[in-house]
Parts: C-alpha cells; structure tokens; sequence
C-alpha cells in the first residue's frame, strides 16, 4: 500500500505545482470546457490500482483544462482569496504531518499553536486580548459558532441551558439585524433550530441599510426580553458596513447579545482609513472572520470570536468515557462543531509570520487602492455607471450605454455576465442592486495588480459592445 516512492511523487507535484501558479498568471481563468472536463473523471471505479503517478498527472492536466483558476490574480468574483506562498507550502506540511487538532493529546503542538494564531489575530483585528476563539471551517461556521454561544446566553437569561435541554417550552429567539444580513446568518440560524426566516431585518432602503429607528423601536417593545443582534461588517454586493458603532450603542441599552459578521470586512481593522467603519465591533459579544478570503489561505479557514469564551463549552462540549476530562490543556474538539479536524493554525501561522501585520496592511491598502482604481475607471467611462460608493474593496457598477433605455439594462447587463463568464480572461459575478442587474468585483487575491484590474474594466467594456451590438 504504502508507495515507496513518495519523493518522486512530491518532487512531481512540486514541479507541477509551481507551474500551474506560474501558467495561471496568464492563462484565461476559466475555460469553456469545465462540463466536459469535470463528466471526465466520472469513470469506472477501478479494480486494480494504477499507482500514485498517474492519477496526480491526469488530475493536473485536467484541472488546468478544467478547474477555475480562482488562485491566480484576475479572478474577482464573490470573495474569494488566493494562497500565499508561506501559507501554501504551510498547507503541504500541515497534510504531511496530517494532525488531528481535536484533542490536545494526538496534536499537541499543532493544538496549542492555534491558541496562539488566535490571540495573533484578536491583536491584528484590534479584538480584545480577554477574548478567546476557535478557527473553523469559514464564516459560515464561525456565524454558527458565535449565534450557538448567543443562543446559550439567550435561553439563559430564561433560566434554561438550551445546550442540555433543547429548546421545549421557549419562546421564538427574536433575531435582529439590517438588510445587509449574509445567506449564511440565515443557514446557520437554521442549524440553531432558531429558524432560518425568524430574523428581523431592518432596512431603510432596498439596499438593506439598517433603519436604526426602526430597529430601536424593536428593541425597546421587546421590553426587556433578551434577543440577539446581528451587525454586518463588510456587505457582499459593494462591501459596505452597518453603522456597528450606533448599532451596539443600541444594543446595550437593551438586554442582548451582538455578533458581527465580519468575514472579509474585519480585514478593514488593519487600515487607519478603513478600521473607523469597524469601530465599535470589540464591544461585541461575538465575532466571525474568514482565512481563505483575505487572508488567502487555502481552503477551509474561517475564526470565530468570542468575548466569553466559556460559552462553546455549552454547544460543542461532549464527554465520553474513551475522552479524558479535566486535562489542563484545553481539548479543541469541544469548543467548536468539528471533533477531528484539520490543523488549520499552520498556515495561518506562516503566513502572518512570513508577511507580518505590516505586509497584510500592505495587501489591504493596495487593494484598496485597486478597488478606487477600478471606481474611477467606471466613472471615466462613457459606458460604465457606478451603482455604490467604493467603502471596501467590492466595486458595484454596471453597463450602461448612453443610448440604451433603462428597462432594457437588467437585459444586457446579464448578457454581459454570460458573455464574461464564457470569455474567460477576467472572471466576475454579478448581484442584483437596488433592482438593478450590476457586476460586483472584489479585490482578494494577494496576486492582484494594477494591469489585471485595468484588463477587467477593458474587457468589461469590449465584450459590454459586442452584446449591445448582437
Ligand atoms: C463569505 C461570507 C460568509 C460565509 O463564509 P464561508 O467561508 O463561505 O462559509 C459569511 N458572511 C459574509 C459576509 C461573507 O462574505
């Protein structure tokens, strides 16, 4: 079983690896083949083996055909982060030494490092140092892991540990936030048994910006009933925040627990020209961010914030006679969803220790700097209308030709976003804002420069003629 030739194997890869990112540099992000490609692999499972070669070598021949190439510096859609160097290469070595960071005993070392990484990234976002947290596997569990500790404080506050008992005989968790809320607030709600459509959104505009008075009327007739607040640090169609500061200043004035949602958004704490839109978020109770989106890790990394870290021991602790209690290191395993699980401190590790604080403020500002470049393009542009203040480093903006009607830009602007996605040599998504059909580039991947942000407005522009003119 075991291949007695793993040098030649990683020697492969290696050699294959950096020519892949190399190629990628230049090549389209995504090609038209992608069905045929991914319908490639679905063959027969085989009765004999072939060795360990042949399969690595088809799976990089085909992924270059195939795959998307989100690690390379023109891909912008959602928010999507690259891998840098140091975390990369971290990311081999956390497979090669293959811990289980559950239990402090089977991955001590890897364990205890994420202690570290956590307080390293509770200074850099400007969190307070009594905090604690847990990495997990993206924002979405991290919202999971922040509202499981708001629920625990809730049905407290009604004398009940809902962790032990469930949730019979409560009442509905009332759950408050702007229109900016994130899908995945709404699935992690779910998971809780609170509800996925339970939330109360508060917004004053179709934007979903928060209507702060409609919002403090629902606290104060809750009178006094404790429920939780979501704030929103970082809104995925422009990137723009709630007002956190006016929302937890609200907040405290009633009994609740708030969790900000800061998945990319808490990365503005590293710029003094951003980190005024997070003030106010080190009074939350709760907060959530994302490693494989601005950090640019490799998948799956996301950090889950706790003011009180006590409270995941509610949801995540479990006992088994084969699990030894009242160890003094704390075991990871029941102090968030997963029990066995990836040692994701590794990369995080490197990469801060690669590229420091300042090199990540470095990455920000210059993404920053890109996402303003790509707002004054837009502006500049006879054919371009920019639909949302940059805040962030989301530009939502859309085609519009002089000389074409309104009703017919939600039309062409979708055309467009096929007519890119086909095209290959930028890759962008696009929303639907305030009712109107936009493109929505984000600035995450460490590789982005100046010329692959002017590519995309160009090429924006050259396909946005030939679907006008087809
Ligand atoms: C991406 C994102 C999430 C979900 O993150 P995953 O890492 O995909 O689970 C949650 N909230 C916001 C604001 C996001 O941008």
């Amino acid at each position: 079983m075991i291949e007695p030739d793993v040098e030649k194997l990683l020697a492969y890869v290696a050699k294959e690896a950096t020519r892949y990112l190399e190629w990628t540099s230049t090549a389209p992000v995504r090609s038209p083949r992608v069905d045929e490609v991914a319908a490639s692999f679905d063959i027969k499972l085989p009765e004999d083996g072939e060795g360990a070669l042949a399969p690595l070598q088809e799976i990089f021949d085909k992924a270059r055909e195939g795959a998307v190439h989100s690690a390379g510096p023109r891909f912008f859609g959602f928010v999507i982060g690259g891998a840098t160097p140091a975390a990369l290469a971290a990311d081999w070595v956390t497979s090669t030494l293959d811990q289980n960071v559950g239990l402090d005993v089977c991955g001590p070392v890897a364990s205890r490092l994420e202690f570290v990484v956590v307080a390293w990234l509770r200074e850099m976002f400007g969190l307070p140092s009594s905090w604690g947290g847990v990495l997990v596997t993206g924002a979405t569990m991290a919202n999971f892991t922040g509202l499981a500790c708001g629920r625990r404080w809730w049905a407290q506050q009604h004398g009940r540990d809902v962790d032990d008992e469930g949730f019979a005989g409560l009442p509905g968790v009332p759950v408050l936030s702007s229109g900016y809320l994130h899908g995945s607030s709404h699935k992690a709600l779910a998971m809780l048994g609170i509800g996925r459509n339970t939330v109360r959104k508060f917004a004053r505009d179709e934007a979903g910006r928060l209507d702060v008075d409609a919002y403090g009327r629902a606290l104060e007739e809750l009178g006094g009933a404790p429920a939780i607040v979501i704030a929103n640090a970082g809104e995925v169609n422009t990137g723009d925040f709630d007002p956190i500061a006016e929302m937890i200043d609200i907040a405290r004035q009633h009994n609740t627990w708030v969790h900000v949602d800061g998945a990319f958004g808490l990365f503005g704490a590293l710029s003094p020209r951003t980190a005024p839109l997070l003030a106010g978020t080190e009074r939350a109770d709760s907060v959530t961010s994302d490693g494989h989106k601005w950090l640019n890790v490799p998948y799956d990394c996301g950090f889950a914030f706790v003011r009180d870290v006590s409270y995941l021991a509610g949801p995540f602790g479990v006992s088994a006679a084969y699990l030894r209690a009242g160890e003094d290191t704390p075991n990871l395993a029941f102090m968030k969803p997963e029990a066995s699980q990836r040692a994701r401190a590794w990369t995080v590790w490197a990469t801060l220790r690669a590229y420091g604080h300042s090199g990540y403020r470095a990455m920000i500002e210059r993404h920053l700097d890109l996402a303003q470049r790509i707002a004054a393009r837009v502006d500049a542009a006879p054919d371009l209308e920019l639909l949302a203040e940059v805040k962030l480093n989301i530009v939502c903006f859309r085609f519009r030709p002089p000389e074409v009607p309104e009703e017919e830009l939600n039309a062409l602007n979708e055309r467009l976003l096929d007519a890119l996605l086909a095209d290959g040599r930028v890759f962008v998504t696009g929303t639907l804002y305030e009712d109107k059909r936009a493109l929505r580039p984000a600035l995450v991947n460490w590789r982005t420069q100046e010329a692959d942000v002017d590519l995309l407005v160009d090429v924006v522009r050259e396909l946005g003629a030939k679907v006008l003119a087809t």
